[in-house]
């Protein structure tokens, strides 16, 4: 069982695991959020879908494995084809949809970094894995630096970059008249250390920057969509930024003091919090490492 765990917990960050996951038992199920707005789960991170007049609007498509069952899922809701997804970073549970959806149709759109480590080998240290580069059908086609904005569906879609925090290439999507935001793994749901990437360019101060404006820019009925975890509020978002910034301070002032990243962890600088955030995909020591690793 444990070894079970672990090893879903691997495949949930790493495309690379796909291969060996079972996904037949896995169901996707939408649930609505707002008017023409809703939120797909299956395994993987979550996924936003925009239907309307204009087409349906996808941000991030999960484990190719998946696919079909989440075109499936988007046509029970609506006759239209997907003309549009959106990666929120390009780690493979976000973009394993792509090669499939750009061939039915839909153009790829990611920051230029997600085209860019897709483009290419990647290796985790934190996770001892590598990742081959994406075939070229999986590769975002249009890309952008700093942002872009869709008018589609009666809907302003504002897709921005924020300076590097879970990875190098993460976007923010902002439905605007819907008031939901899906923020990727920019924020982890559900009491869960975040995943800093440093490896892909990840930078605790990049997440908690990330949180910050996105709090500043929302309201108390705004709904926010994590890239994992339930459904969110902007008390979840600002309980998990409290939180993450906390524990970024303590290891920060230890850092500061000359210490070792082996001594920082061995300090347990999180152990009040380990209970009730330390259960999920990022363990403890994990989490202090790369804190300590992408502070200056
Ligand atoms: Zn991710």
């Amino acid at each position: 069982m444990r070894f079970l765990i672990h090893a879903l917990a691997l495949a949930v960050a790493l495309p690379a695991a796909a291969q060996q996951q079972d996904f037949s038992q896995v169901e996707v199920k939408a649930e609505k959020v707002a008017e023409g707005l809703y939120m797909l789960t299956g395994r993987g991170g979550n996924i936003g879908l925009s239907v309307g007049k204009s087409g349906s609007f996808l941000v991030d498509d999960q484990y190719a494995p998946l696919s079909d069952k989440i075109l499936a899922a988007v046509k029970a809701i609506t006759p239209d084809p997907v003309r549009f997804v959106v990666n929120t970073h390009w780690h493979g549970d976000h973009t394993g949809g792509n090669e499939n959806l750009g061939k039915a149709g839909a153009f790829l759109v990611a920051h230029e970094n997600v085209r860019k480590r897709m483009s290419s080998e990647q290796f985790s240290a934190t996770f001892q894995r590598t990742t081959p580069p994406s075939p070229e059908g999986a590769l975002p086609v249009v890309t952008f630096a700093e942002g872009v904005t869709f008018h589609w569906n009666g809907e302003e879609i504002r897709v921005y970059h924020v300076p590097p925090a879970h990875t190098d290439g993460d976007a923010i999507v902002h439905f605007v008249k819907a008031d939901v935001v899906h923020m990727g793994d920019l924020f982890f749901n559900g009491f869960n250390y975040p995943f800093v990437d440093v490896s892909s360019g990840g930078s605790v101060d990049g997440v908690i920057g990330a949180a910050d404006r996105v709090i500043a820019a929302v309201n108390e009925k705004t709904r926010i969509i994590p890239g994992h975890g339930p459904l969110a509020a902007k008390t979840d978002l600002v309980t998990y930024r409290d939180t993450v910034k906390t524990l970024r301070d303590r290891i920060a002032k230890l850092k500061a003091e000359g210490k070792t990243r082996d001594a920082v962890i061995a300090a347990k600088p999180t152990a009040d919090y380990d209970a009730k955030w330390g259960q999920g995909f990022i363990k403890p020591d994990v989490f202090t490492g790369l804190v300590y690793d992408s502070l200056p």
